[in-house]
């Protein structure tokens, strides 16, 4: 690595074209035909839950909710990786970006990103809140994430379960990436320092998209783990968008953590997602792992040859009409969204509070899973809260805060299906984009509320019987199956997945019927 008179040098605040030039320059990355840096993650092309550790610490370890998915790691063992951190930085060049979480100031967390990769500082740079110049001046961190894919945990001495690791010290303050180049865990790392920092400010912190209507007055949120919809359905032309994947509720509002948005950019299409798509084009924006060809440098969104999950991270302006500010009213809808593989829950269904606090608490949507034989099968996700890597403190603190505002501020609350109708995956086929977006307008202009609604036996759930711009055939998920007793014997399945996964958590959330 170069060394300029034999002292590891530290870039600090370069701007996205400073930023291409060192990532070309030192061979991270390449620029493509329609202007973006694209880029190469490595190993990993997705999040690695199994390597990420809280810190066993005094300040936070009582408040931590302990349970397999938020594994603890010593402090001592924390000192040691931080050493080596440190070593790598003083001895190679690193990139430094200050920037911004948390749209209002009141909140506002001042988080110093150091990266060894160019492409990594520049997508802090887009993904967080920008400060101004003058707030660079007297800028001192209240956050450190330090990514360094280079720097490998040994996992005899480290206590890690392989090379890879993320280790988050709440009580430090600082957050150590290693062995994995993957993008989106410096911006998740900030996200779970924030669900354990903002609760105790009286702000709930969602994973979840939120937009707004042109005149601001009427705000909804999206809820859903990864793949059901929440940065696709929240990037609509007659809608403005506060922010695609994190934000908080306080007592005024909402307002977006971050001023970036991260995009799967798989098989994405013009028609079908406009926004989207120019923001994917444009200079200063990155993509991961997307395919590209290597003469015309024409990037080739359909193939998934290095990973399904690929992505796009650009500023949030690049999305026409956003909502710069990042914040907006209480909202007047929240939305539960599941792919549901198994093809069984309604494209749509208004919650009564017993469900609401029930979905939440199961946070589920599906995948497809392909099993020894070649035949492929729907495999439940169940995540806690819609977002269990990155819950901090048990999941019913979490669900209080949400059932608490909903019923305080009178909000309204569904659960979307933007997975499979007509059939289970292999039978029945991918809601469209064009019918789940006719049913959020249709939920978000108050068209349901005049519509009666019949009760499904099997989870109990409220199912509107007409949506203007939705085909019959698509709302009535039995009817559209080839038989609807195999509909029953599914739907019973998966009613009963969501009963063990219940009780499996602990928490208050009783069954939904
Ligand atoms: P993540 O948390 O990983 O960012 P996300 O919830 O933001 O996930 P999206 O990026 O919106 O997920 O991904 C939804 C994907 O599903 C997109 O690739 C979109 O093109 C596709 N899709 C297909 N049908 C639908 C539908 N009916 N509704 C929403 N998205 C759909
Ligand atoms: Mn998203």
């Amino acid at each position: 690595m170069a060394l300029e008179s034999g002292v590891a040098v530290e870039r600090r605040n370069l701007s996205p074209a400073a930023l291409y030039e060192e990532a070309v320059r030192r061979d991270e990355a390449a620029i493509v035909s329609t202007g973006a840096l694209t880029a190469e993650t490595g190993k990993h092309t997705g999040r690695s839950p199994k390597d990420k550790f809280f810190v066993k610490e005094p300040t936070s370890q009582d408040a931590i909710w302990w349970h397999p998915g938020n594994q603890p790691i010593a402090s001592a063992k924390f000192d040691l990786l931080l050493a080596k951190m440190e070593r790598f930085i003083a001895t190679h060049d690193v990139y430094t970006q200050d920037v911004f979480a948390c749209a209002d100031p009141r909140f506002r967390l001042r988080v110093r990103v150091i990266s060894e990769l160019a492409w990594h500082s520049l997508f802090a740079r887009n993904l967080f809140i920008r400060p101004k110049a003058d707030e660079l001046l007297t800028f001192e961190p209240d956050f450190t994430v330090m990514s360094l894919p280079s720097v490998k945990a040994d996992t005899s001495s480290d206590g890690t379960n392989s090379e890879t690791f993320i280790l988050v010290n709440l009580g430090r303050r600082i957050v150590i990436i290693g062995g994995t180049g993957y993008a989106g865990e410096i911006k998740k790392s900030i996200f779970t320092a924030l669900n354990y920092l903002l609760p105790a400010q009286n702000v709930f912190p969602m994973h979840c998209s939120a937009n707004t209507s042109a005149d601001g007055s009427d705000v909804a949120l999206f809820f859903g783990l990864s793949g059901t919809g929440k940065t696709t359905l929240s990037a609509e032309p007659s809608r403005r968008l506060i922010g695609d994947d994190e934000h908080g509720w306080s007592d005024r509002g909402v307002f977006n953590f971050e001023g970036g948005c991260y995009a799967k950019t798989i098989r994405i299409h013009k028609e079908s997602e406009p926004e989207i798509y120019t923001a994917t084009e444009s200079f200063g924006t990155i993509l991961e792992n997307v395919v590209y060809n290597p003469v015309t440098r024409v990037p080739d969104y359909d193939s998934d040859d290095k990973t399904e999950n690929t992505r796009a991270a650009y500023p949030i302006d690049l999305i026409p009409n956003a909502v710069l500010s990042g914040t907006g009213q209480h909202p007047h809808n929240v939305i539960f969204l599941s792919a549901d593989a198994f093809g069984v829950l309604p494209p749509v269904a208004r919650l009564d509070e017993e469900q609401i606090r029930f979905y939440f608490l199961s946070g589920y949507t599906a995948k497809v899973a392909g099993t020894e034989r070649g035949v492929t099968e729907p495999e439940p996700i169940f995540s806690t809260c819609f977002a269990a890597p990155f819950l901090v403190l048990p999941p019913d603190r979490y669900a209080d805060m949400l059932v608490e505002r909903v019923k305080r501020h009178h909000v309204d609350v569904w659960m979307l299906n933007t997975g499979w109708v007509g059939g289970p995956y292999g039978v029945g086929e991918r809601m469209s984009i064009a019918h789940t977006r006719a049913i959020v307008r249709a939920v978000l202009q108050g068209d349901l509320r005049g519509v009666s609604t019949h009760v499904d036996p099997i989870f109990g759930l409220h199912i509107p019987n007409r949506v203007p711009g939705v085909p019959r055939e698509v709302l009535d998920t039995r009817d559209s199956w080839p038989n609807p007793e195999d509909y029953d014997a599914q739907a019973t399945k998966l009613r009963d997945m969501f009963e063990k996964n219940i009780h499996s958590i602990g928490t208050s959330g009783s069954s939904s019927g």
